[in-house]
């Protein structure tokens, strides 16, 4: 592995806006390399069990629901400082606050419907990883 990793996903509104390319582009061009991939749909108890930190937050609710409403590209990245540096490309939460340039101020819709997932930490993206890949489709 070069580098350490970090998990993303492009969520519904980002593959329905067919805005998969793009996003892979800006991904490429700030450096993080493809450990593994993959295109689905997640169930709503599988966004449930993926977001559940959230589970008490109000919007957990209607989140698993956007989560599960269409297919998604669920990634593992690696780049040296991976989690920190993909939070930055993302831009924050709330499209409207991130900066100019990020993946989130280009391409999400709402504070909901924001395009993309980076991981928060080094634990959570080893997490968030081995609920998506196995060993053997990473490479
Ligand atoms: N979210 C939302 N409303 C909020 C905050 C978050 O719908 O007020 C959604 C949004 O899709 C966000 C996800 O819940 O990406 C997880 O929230 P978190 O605070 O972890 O934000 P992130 O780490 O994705 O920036
Ligand atoms: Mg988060």
């Amino acid at each position: 592995m070069t580098g350490n990793i970090t998990f993303t996903m492009i969520k519904p509104d980002a593959v329905e806006a067919n805005n998969i390319g793009p996003i892979l582009a800006m991904i490429n061009k700030a450096g993080f390399n493809i450990l593994a991939m993959k295109y689905m749909r997640l169930t709503k108890e599988q966004a449930g069990q993926f977001y559940a930190v959230h589970k008490e937050r109000p919007f957990y609710g209607e989140l698993t629901e956007y989560m599960s409403s269409g297919p998604i590209v669920a990634a593992i990245l690696t780049k040296p400082n991976a989690v920190a540096d993909y939070r930055q490309l993302i831009g924050a939460t709330d499209p409207t606050k991130a900066d100019e340039g990020t993946i989130r101020k280009v391409f999400a819709k709402s504070i909901a419907a924001n395009a993309v997932h980076g991981s928060d930490s080094n634990e959570n993206a080893q997490i968030e990883s081995n609920f998506f890949f196995s060993e053997l489709e990473r490479f």
